[in-house]
């Protein structure tokens, strides 16, 4: 149920207009594009520099809409769908690998901090949409740049089988000989303990 009969605002695929967005005027927005890697300065901290493989661009799709509730003011809703092609660094075989992320998801838009987080903290709510916060100023740009920082594997692998047998024996040999890769920096408990106990 559309409850604004208006015909939605277009949104130009140009990173500088995706920054401020006016979601308290009541229109509907729509719009779709892709932008580069470049655009999203968090995420392009995530990938594998060293390798051959080229991130794609950042798919987009938007759309806002209204919906009546009971006797109340409209919510407003926001569909947001993103893809992009990264190359992450295997924590398996450390070889960096293509990753596509995928990520389709509705938000609802409220308008102070308070009402999100309430939504957010309801139990009720927890496979329902995530709560984002409506301002005149909507920064899409950075609400997609947060989405696929969430969509980032925990841990970065390669499919089931792909990583190659020689990288596997080469990050078991490191492992044997110690590397600085894998040195851990943090203090050692039991040297620490060693020393106090030979004073
Ligand atoms: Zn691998």
């Amino acid at each position: 149920m559309n409850s604004n009969k208006t015909t939605p605002h277009i949104l130009p695929n140009n990173p500088k207009d995706l920054q401020s967005i006016d979601l308290k005027s009541g229109s509907t927005f729509v719009g779709q594009g892709a932008l580069d890697l470049s655009s999203f300065p968090r995420l392009s901290q995530e990938i594998a520099f060293d390798s051959n493989l080229k991130p794609s661009q950042v798919h987009w799709e938007m759309s806002t809409w209204f919906e009546e509730r009971l006797g109340g003011i409209p919510i407003q809703y926001m569909h947001l769908r993103l893809a992009v092609d990264l190359p992450l660094h295997c924590q398996a075989c450390f070889q960096p690998y293509m990753e596509s992320l995928d990520s389709d998801r509705d938000y609802i838009l409220f308008d102070s901090e308070e009402e999100a987080e309430e939504w957010d903290m309801d139990e009720e709510n927890q496979d329902n949409e995530d709560a984002l916060v409506c301002s005149e100023t909507f920064n899409l740009l950075d609400a997609m740049e947060d989405e696929l920082l969430l969509t980032l594997p925990l841990s970065a692998r390669h499919a089931p089988g792909e990583c190659k047998t020689e990288d596997l024996a080469k990050v078991t040999q490191k492992l044997k000989t110690g590397s600085e890769e894998i040195i851990i920096k943090k203090p050692n408990p039991f040297a620490v303990l060693e020393k106090l106990k030979k004073q």
